[in-house]
């Protein structure tokens, strides 16, 4: 076990993935069913302003990793966080027990996005993201093989099976702990 986990009796649990994956729907599921509280990182740049400006071209705020990882230093201390985000290198590694990576196929995320009312040139932007596993490649850079769950996120029962996964790997990670 590194050695910042021995700190925590409860897992912090990152969900990432290409917007239309199923990150918010399945961190919600995850959240109740194993206890742990969600951060929908999104929702949290825009209320708390950590951007640098709108990008009206792809309606999308400026990232500020800077004062994003700032704002959740202190949330992520004592564990037990449900981290949705579509963007995972730039979070510090030690934060982290499982990065959970949702895939999903080609026409899914399309219709979606399609549905979420994305501007052509975001829906084709996102679809070509999904296509060269940008977001999976990131965090295979970023955090070690053993923590890593790359999920696939194409119907209801998909997301069934993936919220069973991660609340067994939390309740599993609780009772090592606890030993
Ligand atoms: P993200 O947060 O990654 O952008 P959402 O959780 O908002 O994705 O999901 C986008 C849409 O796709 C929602 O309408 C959601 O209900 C649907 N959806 C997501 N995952 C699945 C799945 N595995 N099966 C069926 N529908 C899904
Ligand atoms: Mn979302």
């Amino acid at each position: 076990v590194a050695p910042q986990r021995q700190s925590r009796t409860n897992p912090n649990i990152l969900i990432t993935g290409t917007p239309g994956t199923g990150k918010t729907t399945t961190a919600e599921m995850v959240a109740v069913a194993a206890g742990l509280e969600k951060v929908v990182v999104g929702d949290l740049i825009k209320q708390r302003k950590l951007h640098d400006g709108y990008d009206e071209e792809y309606d999308t705020y400026w990232l500020n990793e800077d004062k994003v990882v700032d704002e959740m230093e202190s949330m992520m201390a004592d564990g037990g966080m449900c981290i949705d985000f579509h963007t995972c290198g730039f979070f510090p590694e030690r934060w982290f027990d499982l990065v959970v990576v949702l895939r999903a196929n080609t026409d899914k995320l399309f219709d979606r996005l399609e549905e979420r009312g994305y501007k052509p040139n975001k829906i084709q932007e996102n679809v070509e993201c999904e296509i060269m596993q940008v977001v999976l490649d990131e965090a295979r850079e970023s955090y070690s093989s053993d923590i890593l769950m790359e999920l696939e996120s194409n119907t209801v029962d998909d997301m069934e099976a993936n919220v069973e996964k991660i609340a067994a790997f939390a309740e599993q990670f609780r009772q090592s702990q606890q030993q």
